[in-house]
């Protein structure tokens, strides 16, 4: 049963989560409080990996200020950990505390905990209550909890366009279609990513550098080049001494040796259609533990992930302008029919001035994800 504060306290944990974006990867956002007689005992979100998870954290912070956690009730936005990591069990460490209830927002469909956290605290007498406010707590672990589900991560491409859908003028002009407060937002996506990913063409217009520059973060994502025939210029700026990831089917030794020196990894991937298999690489991608992937790409690579079922999720800034016949923001092979289109569902909008962003997705993906968080 829901008690009347739950609410309010798991949006406590929820926020606490979230104040740890950028720093937790390659585990789980996760955010706790500690609550006894309506008084906030105690918080904490998971720090970086081999730090104290959230509910160690929430256990300290309530016991520096001199707080008996017993009969107390703890919030916690993913099921407790049962298994040694980098760290002890937090279930261990919540059961010493004796509380009277733990509120849990989502399970961890990770193989290693799969239920056992829960079933863990109900062995030893504690009320336990799942599922609270659970797709809140999905949606700061997409990527998370789809690498422990399917392998891969989740993956989203950020694209920015005209009123008409266009993203390019035939000239190639395409730079500041959207405001300044778009593109700026653009950056908090790819600061929550593990992995920016965009294409050889992208490299070959703009030069861009594809790092987190307009806010703060303790850390960068991987950038990562799809790169059919190895073709990229060693003098790209992208190569800037931090990591980039080159996939490609094209191996060239001497070259690979000489981008290697540059912090540059090149990944030979098979080949599927005259091109990098997609699929091939978010697997690895998963395999390297990457829980999100924003992709910043043109048509080219935009319309191989889409026809390929590999965007999980659109993140699309339109700008109130009409640009007609000029580039579209998807190549794809031409359609006769309706029902031949790439259906998603929109389930967020939000005005950034002049600019609107609108966010969509795969819905039976997203599905599938929060079916596997809820706790039977
Ligand atoms: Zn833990």
């Amino acid at each position: 049963m829901n008690q009347p504060d739950d609410f309010y306290w798991m949006n406590k944990a929820l926020e606490q989560a979230a104040s740890v974006m950028f720093v937790t990867t390659p585990n789980p956002r996760v955010g706790c409080v500690i609550v006894k007689n309506r008084q906030l005992l105690g918080q904490g979100a998971t720090q970086k990996a081999g730090g104290p998870h959230a509910e160690v954290c929430a256990i300290h912070n309530a016991q520096d200020n001199g707080h008996d956690l017993a009969g107390s009730t703890f919030y916690v936005t993913l099921e407790p950990c049962s298994h040694y990591g980098k760290t002890p069990p937090c279930v261990d460490a919540i059961i010493a505390a004796r509380p009277a209830r733990v509120v849990i927002a989502m399970a961890d469909p990770n193989p290693l905990v799969g239920g056992r956290g829960i079933a863990r605290l109900q062995e030893a007498g504690i009320e336990v209550h799942c599922n609270l406010l659970a797709e809140q707590a999905l949606a700061l672990n997409p990527g998370f909890i789809s690498r422990m589900l399917t392998g891969r991560p989740w993956v989203w491409t950020k694209l920015a366009s005209s009123l008409d859908g266009r993203m390019a003028l035939y000239n190639g002009q395409s730079q500041w279609i959207t405001s300044a407060a778009a593109r700026a937002d653009g950056h908090y996506w790819r600061a929550r990513s593990c992995v920016v990913l965009t294409g050889l063409g992208t490299v070959l217009h703009d030069d861009p550098l594809m790092t987190v520059r307009s806010l703060a973060t303790p850390r960068q994502p991987v950038r990562a080049i799809i790169d059919s025939r190895f073709a990229v210029p060693e003098t790209a700026r992208i190569f800037n001494g931090e990591p980039v990831w080159v996939f490609t089917t094209h191996l060239d030794e001497a070259k690979a040796a000489r981008l290697l020196a540059k912090n540059v990894q090149l990944i030979v991937m098979p080949e599927k259609n005259g091109h990098v298999d997609l699929d091939a690489v978010l697997a690895w991608m998963g395999k390297q533990q990457i829980n999100e992937v924003h992709v910043e790409a043109g048509p080219g690579l935009n319309g191989a992930l889409l026809q390929a079922g590999l965007l999980d999720e659109l993140l699309l800034y339109m700008a109130p302008k009409i640009l007609g016949d000029a580039h579209g923001l998807f190549r794809l092979p031409v359609l006769n029919e309706l029902d031949q289109a790439y259906q998603f569902d929109f389930f967020e909008t939000q005005t950034f001035a002049p600019d609107l962003r609108l966010r969509a997705r795969l819905q039976n993906r997203w599905d599938t994800l929060l079916n596997s968080v809820v706790h039977k």
